[in-house]
């Protein structure tokens, strides 16, 4: 009574099965740090400006969240809010860069 050794193609088998699953499981793990460090970098540059990196600040102007950098003076809008601006026809792009021209 002794203990069968696996044949070289069973061998090579069991080796195969291994490798895929392993190989499954590295690319989840992957995905999954690839998702934790898009989530470190919105942590991290979140409110900040991209230019020169201080704080922005909020500015509420006809409706739209302007985000202002008193720093560089630099000024950010989200998707859709220079639309939503230069919707309001008229002057009113002129009129923001009035109110911060310095
Ligand atoms: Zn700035």
């Amino acid at each position: 009574m002794s203990t069968q050794k696996p044949s070289q193609s069973e061998e090579e088998y069991i080796i195969k099965q291994d490798a895929l699953v392993r190989h499954k499981a590295a690319l989840e793990k992957a995905k999954e740090m690839a998702v934790a460090e898009h989530e470190a970098q919105r942590k991290l540059h979140h409110m900040r400006c991209p230019k020169c990196g201080m704080a922005l600040e909020a500015v509420v102007f006809r409706g739209v969240t302007l985000d202002k950098c008193y720093h560089c003076n630099g000024m950010w809008l989200d998707a859709g809010e220079l639309e939503t601006l230069a919707g309001h026809g008229g002057d009113v792009l002129s009129r923001v860069a009035a109110i911060f021209r310095r």
